[in-house]
């Protein structure tokens, strides 16, 4: 399985650079993870948009769903030419009302697969998470602490699994579902002095590479940037806090993710 960054900022993009926006691609199976500003232009450097299986929306801020709107015309006309077989495949919260019905309303272009409709099973005693399928690919949702409903995501091909943070404070949600994971995505929007103004919403570097450690996970990869920050500082804090040397999320760059 291999990851593509293609965008790593929150909550607008650094100069050419783009918000949340990741590609899953496993065999034949190519997922679309987030959609926030200027990710989709970079996706089209990677694939062809026909091709994807699924896009997976972690929680309705426009960081991270902006290009949906984008995604939607080149997919409904890519049906219209037929160079694609039918609607795609989005999963996203319900809610908030508003952004939900704004993107469930597009019926001839996607397939809306609300997370909380979803089959649950536990993964650890008293965590729970909502499990789907998409081609080769296990994916697991776990709920996040955020201003609006949002998700944390494992995904898993058999042979290797990554975690994606989403938007959200330290969980224990989240370390369950990051626990050993081959590589953990992890949002790091603050520095050590942003604790207060981040607390119940988003995690600091530090904290991110403390929650990576508790988790015991193989690689911590950090990303959600604040274009202002110094990208430095962020990786030194949140590799305090792991206690290991951490990868920050870089556009365009890939990432195999394989068991040890
Ligand atoms: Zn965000
Ligand atoms: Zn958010």
């Amino acid at each position: 399985m291999q990851l593509t960054v293609l965008g790593r900022y929150a909550p607008y993009p650094a100069p050419g650079g783009a918000c949340s926006g990741y590609l899953i691609q496993n065999g034949e199976t190519s997922i679309m993870l987030e959609a926030g500003n200027g990710s989709f232009s970079r996706l089209c450097k990677h694939i062809d948009f026909r091709y994807l299986a699924a896009v997976v929306i972690t929680h309705l801020h426009p960081d991270h769903y902006m290009d949906i709107f984008c995604l939607r015309h080149a997919i409904a006309g890519a049906i219209r030419e037929k160079k694609r077989p039918g609607p795609l495949a989005l999963f996203m919260p319900g809610s908030p009302a508003e952004e939900y019905q704004r993107l469930a309303q597009y019926t001839d272009t996607f397939i809306i697969n609300k997370i909380e409709d979803m089959p649950t099973v536990n993964l650890t005693a008293g965590v729970q998470v909502h499990r789907c399928r998409v081609g080769m690919l296990q994916l697991e949702f776990a709920l996040n602490r955020h201003p609006v409903p949002a998700y944390a995501v494992g995904i898993d091909c058999g042979r290797g699994r990554m975690v994606f943070s989403g938007d959200t404070s330290r969980t224990k949600e989240l370390e369950e579902l990051a626990r050993g994971a081959d590589l953990f995505l992890c949002e790091a929007s603050g520095l050590d002095k942003d604790v207060e103004f981040v607390r119940g919403s988003h995690l600091t570097a530090r904290q991110a590479g403390q929650l990576a450690k508790d988790a015991g996970v193989r690689k911590l990869l950090i990303t959600h940037l604040y274009p202002e920050y110094n990208i430095n500082e962020l990786s030194i804090q949140a590799g305090e806090g792991y206690g290991k040397t951490v990868a920050v999320a870089k556009e365009d760059a890939k990432y195999d993710i394989k068991n040890a």
